[in-house]
Parts: structure tokens; C-alpha cells; sequence
């Protein structure tokens, strides 16, 4: 049984909050948005109930949660030994969607973080996600709220599409802000160590502290096997139902190539798909089903729009899909990422 709930995200109704929290408390399931997608979040202290959102998912044991946190206290609770530079990102980024890595303490049960001695932590932005962990007095872990391997949730449809019925409660505030995950930062290392570009471009983190280093796993230019540094990141995410092909480059030859190349398609009678811009839509045929993602120099119109633009296309039934490339600059670089992963690692480079 799963019920949904709707709360305004501009004025969230604190009796509805109450309601919610109570689930968490309870040790049950709850689907709440955040500034950057649905998370699916349970208590961060009860082991069994975070055994729940792998199971629900289908997520691989192995790909720790992210453990989300209302106010300082509650990070202390789960994190110790919180180093100079993290404070100042803290400073400047909290609340918002920058996860840092930290010493794991013994009470968190080792199942959040796939057994790793750290532990990933964000205090969300977002005033459902804020008042739902404060009214719940405990830090919320969550993964996103799709099923594995699916594009990530901006909505909550796109939540009751993966997990009716499966989870306790789905509360319902809206469309996602950024679109993108947060991003995920390593700052137990004399370097600090982007894992995963996200909403918060890395330019701005560097900007704080200082040079840090990118990991390959947040280029993921090629599938990633290595496990230690950043885990999860090698199994296959964000996928739409069709193959994707990322067509990486100059921008003119690009699209010269993906209008050649989902010609031959269509001449083997296939359903053609691309994934375009403002800048560009109007070079592709009428004949390919065209999905702008926003213009190139609106990049969160991008970011915001990725993934439910990857649920349309299955929705649209195409057979094969061609993205566009993007440049690795600020969000785009999270946009980027997401692609290259949504693509299996089918890049073309022109
Ligand atoms: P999701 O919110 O579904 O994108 O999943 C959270 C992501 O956080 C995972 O894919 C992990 O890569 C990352 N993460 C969580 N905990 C850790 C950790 N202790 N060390 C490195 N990465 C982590
Ligand atoms: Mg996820």
C-alpha cells in the first residue's frame, strides 16, 4: 500500500510534515523531493529499513546511500573528525546540493554506507525535504527514488511509475529544481576529489578551497571498475529503455553526424529519437521525434529538463536515441556525466 500525499512546497502544511515524519520514525518508506530529485528515504539508525530501499530499488548492496541532515547536530551524529575544509564548504554550500564524504561513526549501521568507513552527507535545500527531517528528529538516508538503473525522479509521477506499491508514502511537492544529483565530494584526501559532478558546479567548490582533483568515475568516459573511491558508479544508470548513442564534438559536426546516422536508421525502418537544443532542433528532419533539452546558454533549463526528457522518450517508444554532447562546464558537466552513463559508454566521438 502506498499513499501519496501533497504538500506545497512554498508553504508546506506542518501537519501534513507530521504525518510524513511519522512514517520515517515508524521505519518505513517515504518519497520526498529535494531540490535536486526524489530521494527515497528512511531512518538513517534503522538497519532494516534501510535494507528495505536496496530491496525496492533492486540497488546492488554495494552503492551506498546518501545521508541527508537538517542542522550540524545531526551530522555529528553520524560523521566524526569534520575537517577545516569541509567546514568552509558547509559554510557556503549547506543548505544545498553538495555531499561530502566523512568518517563513518559505529551508530550508523554499515549498510547505509555499503560498508565503507565513510559516510556521504547533504543538508538539503529544499523546504519539504528540510522540515520533513527536522519533524522526523533523525538524519533521513536516501538514494533517489527510482528503480535502479532508471533515469532519476524530477517528479512525482515519475516516483509513482517506479515505486507504487511498493514503498509507504509519496509526498508530492512539485518539480524538482535542479534536476541533477548532488555533487559528491571525497575531502578525506590531502586533494579533495570530485566523485560525482552535480548541481553544484565544480568551478564554485574550487573557488572555496582550493585545486581539486576529478576522479574518473565523474568523467565516466569509459565504463568504471574499480570499486574503492567511488562505488555504485559502475553499474549502468539512468538508462531510457532504448540503446543511446552520445555524440560527442564540435556542434556542427554533431548534428551532421546524427542527422547521417538516424537516416540509415530510419531507412531499416526504426524509430529515431534525438535529444537536442534550442540552438539546434531546426537542422534535424521533421521525421525524428525531437526533444529539446533547453538552449545552450541556459544550462539549468538543461539540467532541469534531462531526465524527464529520458522518460519521454520511452514513453515515444523510439527504438534508438542520439544525445547531443555537451561541454563539461559547470552543470553541464553533471549533464554530461548523466549522458555518457545513460549511453552505456556508447560514445561517438566527431
Ligand atoms: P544516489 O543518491 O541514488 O545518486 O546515490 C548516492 C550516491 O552517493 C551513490 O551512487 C554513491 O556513489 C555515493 N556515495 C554514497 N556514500 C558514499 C561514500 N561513503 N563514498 C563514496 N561515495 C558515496
Ligand atoms: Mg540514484
Amino acid at each position: 500500500m502506498t499513499e501519496i500525499v501533497k504538500i506545497d512546497p512554498l508553504n508546506p502544511d506542518q501537519s501534513t510534515i507530521k504525518y510524513a515524519a511519522k512514517f520515517i520514525i515508524d521505519g518505513k518508506l517515504v518519497a520526498f523531493p529535494t531540490e535536486t530529485v526524489y530521494g527515497l528515504g528512511a531512518d538513517t539508525f534503522n538497519s532494516k529499513a534501510i535494507r528495505k530501499i536496496f530491496e525496492v530499488k533492486g540497488r546492488p548492496i554495494d552503492n551506498p546511500l546518501i545521508v541527508h541532515v537538517s542542522d550540524i547536530s545531526q551530522l555529528n551524529r553520524v560523521a566524526y573528525d569534520v575537517p577545516e575544509k569541509a567546514i568552509k564548504l558547509i559554510e557556503r554550500f549547506w543548505p544545498g546540493p553538495l555531499t561530502i564524504i566523512f568518517k563513518r561513526r559505529n551508530e550508523v549501521p554499515p549498510e547505509v554506507s555499503a560498508y565503507l568507513p565513510t559516510v556521504a552527507v547533504r543538508m538539503p535545500a529544499h523546504p519539504i525535504a528540510l522540515a520533513l527531517i527536522r519533524e522526523s528528529k533523525t538524519p533521513i538516508a536516501a538514494p533517489s527514488a527510482n528503480v535502479s538503473s532508471r533515469p532519476s525522479p524530477t517528479t512525482a509521477e515519475h516516483v509513482i511509475k517506479d515505486l507504487y506499491g511498493k514503498i509507504d508514502l509519496i509526498i508530492d511537492g512539485g518539480e524538482t529544481l535542479y534536476g541533477v544529483e548532488s555533487t559528491i565530494l571525497n575531502i578525506q584526501l590531502d586533494t579533495p576529489k570530485l566523485l560525482r559532478p552535480g548541481a553544484i558546479p565544480l568551478e564554485e567548490i574550487e573557488n572555496v578551497i582550493g585545486r581539486v582533483d576529478v576522479s574518473e568515475a565523474a568523467l565516466a568516459e569509459k565504463p568504471y571498475q574499480l570499486v574503492a573511491e567511488a562505488p555504485g558508479m559502475k553499474y549502468r544508470h539512468y538508462a531510457p529503455k532504448a540503446p543511446m548513442f552520445l555524440v560527442e564534438g564540435e556542434l556542427d559536426r554533431i548534428v551532421k553526424k546524427i542527422v547521417e546516422l538516424a537516416r540509415e536508421d530510419m531507412l531499416k525502418g526504426l524509430k529515431v529519437g534525438v535529444l537536442a537544443t534550442k540552438e539546434t532542433y531546426e537542422l534535424y528532419p521533421e521525421s525524428f521525434n525531437i526533444i529539446v533539452l533547453g538552449s545552450r546558454s541556459e544550462p539549468y533549463t538543461i539540467a532541469h529538463n534531462l531526465f524527464k526528457s529520458l522518460r519521454l522518450m520511452d514513453e515515444l517508444n523510439v527504438d534508438k536515441i542520439y544525445a547531443e554532447g555537451l561541454p563539461m562546464k559547470g552543470i553541464l558537466f553533471a549533464v554530461q556525466n548523466r549522458l555518457r552513463k545513460a549511453s552505456g559508454h556508447n560514445i561517438i566521438r566527431v
